[in-house]
């Protein structure tokens, strides 16, 4: 058998850009010329002056457009990413008890949060088996119900859709859109609070979280910020919305993140907002798991075609093949970051199908990875 680095895939085969990966994710040129643009005017200036906060509006007002947001609902950025939001939403959302429904690692963790903080009752968390989905159920004490849109650990998507009953409850529905947002359809009306980070679909960088709240959040937000509740300013999401209100944050953002982040929102308008971001994805999906179905030695992850993904694919190899020699020589290759989520453990491909990513490279790399399984038989 030859040494996986050792083996070259013909130029005809390899994906026009190798980037793959479920987060960081590929970058598009027209960010990074973005980026070279902003350079003296934005780069290196203050956030509290026109130039920085024109960012963040049209960061804020691109991204009510592309998920025509319904009245009211308000675009807030903070610091932190997704994991800070987890911290800010048990702080600032939760009144007495969170319902989670965790298929996977990202889930799991934000239930872990809630269920952590000693000013809560225990959470209730509905699970169900890496590769399928689970939903939250109508419960009494519940004011919030969270789950994530797309489980970026396993590759399993979830639909959104208020637990009926739960609006009258009075009780907030969390979705963490870290991955999906931006290429999945919503309707954010099913939700009162939809929050991600930019370093997925919008191909920016980490460090910054977004949550688009509804009416509903915000009133919860001022009634838990005005009680007895200590809230670390930092983690304070009044602070972090007063600022966004300002088009600011509440301390500074990384300007480039921004500059990047504005670039992508306002591509993803232009080519057709999230009807045409959903189906490019979809598009891409279609290919990898048709192809996955029809090789011998590779299947889908996730078990019910409605609950697989069409950002983050997962496709399991069989055991005769080793995952970690096949990701090993499309690295060589100059394909990069297909391995599967680590605490999964699994002998899987996981691979990024984000708008930015061309659904001719999905179709390319199905023949990369034959070439290699075939190179290293
Ligand atoms: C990547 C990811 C996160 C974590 O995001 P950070 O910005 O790194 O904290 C949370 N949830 C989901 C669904 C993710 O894909």
């Amino acid at each position: 058998m030859p040494e996986p680095t050792q083996i070259t895939v013909p130029p005809h085969l390899l994906p026009s850009d190798g980037r793959f990966g479920c987060g960081p994710s590929k970058v598009r040129d027209a960010q990074v010329r973005a980026l070279v643009e902003a350079g003296t005017s934005v780069l290196g200036t203050s956030h509290r002056q026109a130039p920085v906060k024109s960012l963040v509006r049209r960061i804020r007002s691109g991204l009510t457009d592309l998920f025509d947001a319904p009245e009211g609902y308000e675009v807030v950025l903070g610091n932190g990413g997704s994991s800070a939001f987890w911290d800010v939403a048990t702080l600032c959302l939760v009144r007495e008890r969170a319902q989670h429904a965790a298929f996977g690692e990202f889930g799991a963790k934000f239930a872990t949060a809630t269920t952590r903080a000693p000013f809560l009752e225990p959470s209730q968390v509905v699970t169900a088996p890496p590769g399928s989905v689970a939903l939250p159920e109508l419960a009494d004490g519940v004011d919030v119900y969270a789950w994530p849109h797309n489980e970026t650990s396993t590759g399993a998507m979830a639909p959104v859709r208020r637990v009926p009953g739960s609006r009258e409850q009075g009780a907030l529905t969390l979705v963490d859109a870290t991955s999906g947002a931006g290429a999945l359809p919503v309707d954010l009306a099913e939700t009162d609070v939809y929050y991600f980070a930019p370093q997925k679909v919008f191909g920016s960088d980490g460090g910054l979280w977004v949550a688009i709240l509804s009416p509903d959040a915000v009133a919860r937000l001022e009634e838990i910020e005005s009680g007895d509740r200590w809230v670390p300013e930092f983690l304070s999401l009044q602070a972090a919305l007063t600022n966004s209100r300002l088009d600011q944050t509440l301390n500074t953002p990384s300007v480039s993140t921004l500059v990047t982040f504005a670039e992508q929102v306002d591509w993803l308008n232009e080519q057709g907002g999230l009807a045409w971001s959903s189906a490019r994805s979809a598009t891409s999906a279609r290919t990898l798991y048709a192809w996955a179905e029809s090789r011998e030695w590779a299947t889908p992850f996730v078990t019910r075609p409605e609950d697989r993904s069409t950002v983050v694919g997962t496709v399991d190899l069989d055991e005769s093949i080793d995952a970690t020699q096949v990701i090993a020589a499309l690295r060589a290759n100059g394909i990069l970051d297909v391995f599967p989520y680590r605490k999964l453990g699994r002998n899987q491909l996981r691979i990024g199908m984000f708008p930015a990513i061309e659904p001719t490279d999905v179709e390319l790399l199905t023949q990369s990875i034959d070439f290699v399984v075939d190179a290293l038989a």
